[in-house]
């Protein structure tokens, strides 16, 4: 069995988990602040809140851009759903902009006329959450000049992308948006189990985003609207949550982060033979803008529709079939039926329809050995009369 993407646990990442778990904190202790720092070193920005998933770090981030009742959010369809609940969760409307067809991320061409209709109707976004597909960024420095046009916010969903760059800098630096997201799910490029971050360069909404994941509470005198009582005394200044992520998690993820380098270039080369290999008339690869080095959380091929060899199912079919457990990211968002009867309209949304008929996530992960990979590439073009590769 081959997964199409799965976590590389080293014996130093099971070491630092085990220290945690005989230390006095397995939450609230110094590791989070610890782990939170290296990324945010990393990624060279000035905050970083960690979550107890991807999921809530959105949530606090619509919260934290005082996203409520009335507003709307736009993302992309082709993303998993937790991209759009998370404006669902505050009580607001999302929409979605259809995606590029050649990047699969969201269209700058859809968005902009999207915006200008939307500046005629008086419904403009409050906040647009970009996703950065499979790992590869999007034209944020466009999204960023839009958003100053037509005054909305900026959310990046990074869960697929840290380690990934856009012009230069780490995604996740926040230089064209105002709150990054990274996941930590065991699929995804580094993991803590489950977990997720915020990152931001904005020190108010860093306060803002810290009270929201430990119930608005609030321990600082200078946050504090009474005066104190004592000290014992807290807080709680508005509606937060419980998202915190425990230490163990945060150990994992130190830990993990060690390797994240090394991660992106096992992905990197598990990628470029993919390109040479599958560089066949009928399989649209991966395209790669210039200005982006994806983090390769997924490769993602296409089964072009008009080929006489097989369809897009019967590939999925026969791969799924031999163990090779390919998948599709994503089914359109507007198309689950909590969404659909929201009333979305396909016919708005065409790159996003062709994507869902064509595309197929093989297997990409660091411990994807080389034969592994040889065997999905035989089990991809060999039925076709094509040599035995290898
Ligand atoms: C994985 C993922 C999420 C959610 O991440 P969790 O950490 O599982 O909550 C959100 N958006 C995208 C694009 C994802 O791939």
């Amino acid at each position: 069995m081959i997964p199409y993407g799965r976590q590389d646990i080293s014996e130093n990442d099971i070491k630092s988990v085990i220290e945690i778990l005989k230390s006095d904190f397995l939450t609230q202790g110094p590791t989070v602040p610890a782990f939170e720092k290296a990324v945010s070193d990393y990624c060279n920005t000035n905050y970083a809140i960690a979550t107890n998933s991807a999921t809530s770090a959105l949530h606090i981030a619509c919260l934290a851009l005082g996203v409520g009742e009335g507003d709307i959010i736009w993302t992309s369809p082709i993303t998993f759903v937790a991209s759009a609940n998370c404006a669902i969760y505050c009580g607001a409307k999302v929409d979605f902009v259809d995606i590029d067809p050649l990047s699969y991320n969201m269209s700058i061409n859809a968005l902009e006329e999207k915006l200008i209709k939307a500046y005629k109707s008086g419904h403009l976004p409050k906040v647009v959450i970009p996703v950065h597909l499979a790992g590869q960024s999007c034209d944020m420095e466009k999204i960023q000049e839009l958003a100053k046009k037509y005054d909305f916010r900026i959310i990046e969903d990074a869960s697929h992308a840290i380690g990934g760059k856009y012009k230069n800098t780490q995604i996740g630096s926040c230089k064209y948006s105002d709150i990054t997201v990274f996941s930590f799910h065991p699929v995804k490029i580094i993991t803590t189990g489950e977990g997720g971050m915020c990152l931001t360069n904005d020190s108010e909404l860093a306060l803002s985003l810290n009270r929201l994941r430990s119930h608005g509470i609030v321990r600082h005198p200078s946050e504090m609207q009474n005066t104190s009582d004592g000290p014992w005394y807290y807080e709680q200044i508005e509606l937060g949550y419980n998202y915190r992520m425990t230490d163990i998690q945060a150990a994992l993820g130190l830990s993990q982060i060690n390797r994240l380098e090394k991660f992106i270039s096992s992905r990197h080369k598990i990628a470029s033979l993919y390109n040479e290999l599958l560089n066949e008339e009928w399989i649209e690869l991966p395209w790669q803008h210039p200005d982006t080095i994806s983090s390769y959380h997924l490769y993602i091929i296409r089964i072009k529709k008009k080929n006489k060899l097989i369809s897009h199912r019967q590939l999925f079919e026969t791969l799924r079939n031999s163990g090779i457990l390919v998948n599709l990211h994503y089914i359109p968002v507007y198309k689950h039926p909590y969404y659909s009867k929201l009333g979305y309209n396909k016919a708005d949304f065409p790159a996003a329809e062709a994507y869902y008929n064509e595309a197929i996530s093989i297997p990409i992960y660091p411990t994807l050995t080389i034969s592994e990979q040889k065997e999905v590439i035989n089990r991809i073009i060999k039925p076709f009369g094509y040599q035995n590769l290898f």
